[in-house]
Formats: C-alpha cells, sequence, structure tokens
C-alpha cells in the first residue's frame, strides 16, 4: 500500500484545480497585452485575484502574485524594509520562522538591520508579553508565523496584529500552513502582509501569494515590466494562477473534509500502541508531530519508505542539514530527542485504512528499530 502522509511538504494537485488548468489551455496570450487573447488571460488573473482577496477579507488590489510563499516572504521582508529603513532598521520575529523568513533576516542582519528573535513556549506559541517587551522605538516590522511548519502550532495571529497596530508596527504573517485550516481575516486580524503558498492547499508547485495592505510600501525585488502593480515584474505564471485561484475557490469544501478524525486516529493508536512516545506541538488538523525516543528518525523514515509510506523529518525543507530542527529546539526538545522525531502530515485524500496500515508498519518498524 502507498501511503502519502507529506501533504505539510507538498500536496497532491486537485483534479479540479487540473481540470481548471486545462479549460484554459488555449488562452496563452500574454496577460499585459492588448489584444484579445491577452485579455481573456488577464481576465482569468483578476478572477482569480478577486477570490483569493475574497478568502482573506483583502480587496484584489492588495493581492501580489509570486513563485511561492519563499517568494513572498522574501518581499515581504526585504522589500519592506528597503523601503521603510528611514523610519527603523529593527525587526521582531519568532524562533519558530520556516527557514525563508529566518534566512531572509539573517541575510538582513549583514547589512545592518537589526533582528530579535523571541522564544516560545513548550508547544511552540510565541511568548506574547516578551514579544511586547522587545519593542523599540526603531522597531517597523514584527513577522510571526501563523501555524508552524513542522508542530501546526497556531500563534495567536489576531492579538499580535493588536499589538502592533497599538504600537504603529507593521505586521507580517507566513500563513502557509494555516490558510484552509483556521479563519484568515486580514482586518479582523490587522495584518498588513502575508504570504500564501499554492502547493500546500492542492494547486500546483511555483505559485504563490503576497498580500499588500493598501498603503504599506514595499520595494520591489524583481524589477522589470511593472507587473503586479509595480511590485513584482514578469510575466504572470497564468495556468498557475488560475489553479491557485480554483484552489481557493475549493478551500471551503475542502476544509469540510474530517482531517482531525485521521490525525486523531494515528495520535491515540501510537500513543496505545507504541511506548515511550512524545507528541509535540499541536494545532491545527493536518500535522501531527511525534518523537519516537531511541529511535533514529532518519532510519524510521527510510524504513516507512521501504513499505510505501511517505513522512518527513520535521520539515522537508530542513532535512539536508545534519542538524536537528531549529524549531524542535526551540521548543526545548534535547537532541537526541529531536532526532527521533517525525512529522506525520494528512490531505484530503488519505483515508482511514491508510492510517490503519501505517500504524501496523510502525509498531512494527519502531519495536526492531528499538532493539
Ligand atoms: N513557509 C512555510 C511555513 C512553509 O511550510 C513553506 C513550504 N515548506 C514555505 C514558507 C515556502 O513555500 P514555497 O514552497 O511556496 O516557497
Amino acid at each position: 500500500m502507498n501511503v502519502y502522509l507529506d501533504n505539510a511538504a507538498s500536496t497532491p494537485t486537485h483534479p479540479a484545480v487540473l481540470a481548471e488548468i486545462d479549460k484554459y489551455k488555449d488562452v496563452f496570450g500574454n496577460p499585459n497585452a492588448l489584444h484579445s487573447c491577452g485579455r481573456q488571460a488577464g481576465e482569468l488573473i483578476n478572477k482569480a485575484r478577486e477570490t483569493i482577496a475574497k478568502a482573506i477579507n483583502a480587496t484584489a488590489e492588495e493581492i501580489v502574485f509570486t513563485s511561492g510563499a519563499t517568494e513572498s516572504n522574501n518581499i515581504a521582508l526585504q522589500g519592506f524594509m528597503y523601503a521603510n529603513e528611514n523610519i527603523g532598521m529593527h525587526i521582531i520575529t519568532t524562533a519558530t520562522e520556516h527557514g525563508s523568513v529566518l534566512n531572509t533576516l539573517e541575510y538582513l542582519e549583514k547589512y545592518d538591520y537589526e533582528i530579535t528573535v523571541v522564544g516560545v513556549d513548550e508547544k511552540g506559541i510565541v511568548k506574547l508579553d516578551e514579544l511586547e517587551k522587545e519593542i523599540r522605538k526603531d522597531t517597523v516590522l514584527v513577522s510571526v508565523i501563523a501555524a508552524n511548519n513542522e508542530l501546526g502550532t497556531v500563534n495567536p495571529i489576531k492579538e499580535i496584529g493588536e499589538l502592533c497596530r497599538k504600537h504603529g508596527i507593521a505586521f507580517h504573517t507566513d500563513c502557509v500552513q494555516a490558510i484552509g485550516h483556521i479563519d484568515i481575516d486580514v482586518e479582523e486580524m490587522n495584518i498588513d502582509m502575508l504570504s500564501l503558498s499554492g502547493h500546500k492547499i492542492y494547486a500546483p508547485k511555483g505559485t504563490g501569494v503576497l498580500y499588500v495592505r493598501k498603503g504599506i510600501e514595499i520595494e520591489p525585488l524583481i524589477h522589470g515590466g511593472g507587473q503586479e502593480n509595480n511590485q513584482r515584474a514578469g510575466t504572470e505564471n497564468v495556468p498557475g494562477i488560475i489553479g491557485i485561484g480554483k484552489a481557493f475557490e475549493l478551500l471551503p469544501e475542502i476544509r469540510k473534509f474530517n482531517l482531525f478524525l485521521i490525525k486523531n486516529r494515528l495520535k491515540h493508536e501510537i500513543i496505545g500502541n507504541i511506548s515511550d512516545v512524545r507528541i509535540n506541538g499541536g494545532g491545527i488538523d493536518n500535522i501531527l508531530n511525534v518523537s519516537f525516543i531511541g529511535v533514529n528518525a532518519r532510519e524510521l523514515l527510510q524504513e516507512l519508505d521501504k513499505k510505501g509510506v511517505c513522512v518527513s523529518l520535521g520539515s522537508a525543507c530542513s532535512v539536508n542539514k545534519n542538524k536537528p530542527s531549529h524549531v524542535l529546539t526551540a521548543i526545548g526538545l534535547d537532541n537526541e530527542t529531536a532526532n527521533s522525531t517525525i512529522r506525520f502530515s494528512f490531505g484530503i485524500f488519505n483515508t482511514v485504512e491508510e492510517i490503519d496500515y501505517v500504524i501496523d508498519v510502525l509498531r512494527k518498524l519502531v519495536e526492531k528499530l528499538r532493539k
């Protein structure tokens, strides 16, 4: 049996998304061209823009299409700081951000921007009081992940938005894992910039969105023809944008799928059948992070793979680094426990039968590897 439990790394493209892309295969004109073939493509982009804006309570003019959330995070952080450095050079973030935020901030540090990294509690939730204490006169930006990609932990985005608004600081959030699992409303949550990715919500890879609140200044990182409201140049990826637009249209239906049932079944079967396990984090319904004490997670992943089960070590983006995940370290796990940790992540194509197969395989493999 083949079981794909790495949906937080990437989801399959939904058949309805593929069908929508296929439906418009003859609309190949440049969306910025003046003729009808181009205009038609432009209209399709704008339809997707409207759909996505509506889903997060933004306006279409505030939606910038990008190549993915890595790019969205880079534009949000670098683009904002370059445009606002005359006001201040200080940014606050958290210890459990995705690499595309942490490494971008590390890069900015080389050019005299100052970064403060706030800690998290044992669940992975940012310490709000610590965050507030770190606010300085020259703080211009706060960036906090909405739902963590390794733990599934959800941060208090509305409260952070309120805090930033109170202090007159811009607020960016990486919503890649949160979208489709928790309600996101940029007005109610006082969000100024927000990053999204298509391939975590059943759209193709290489599609992303950056929401930039009207009035927030950012400098483009890619210069060219002035597309995307002068915020991200380059001819738009029309098929990809049709795909991500369709994925957003499907989200209300997708959210009806009971991922909690699947996650909870695996969680309780693991706890009931395997000794010395530790469940880390928790929050959104598609991520289950488990440490199998005394087991080398890399070996377990490889053995699971041989049995047709795809899982991840912490986050797929950090698997090549031979050190424990910075997220697991931030919640206080020692190296050995961190290195015994597997992330299972679920999607709408998973079934209860698959979970029963996985638990059977897991039980035997953990026992074998512990010997
Ligand atoms: N942020 C988070 C929380 C993610 O999980 C990911 C994907 N691993 C990204 C950003 C980067 O997204 P993309 O793959 O679209 O560049």
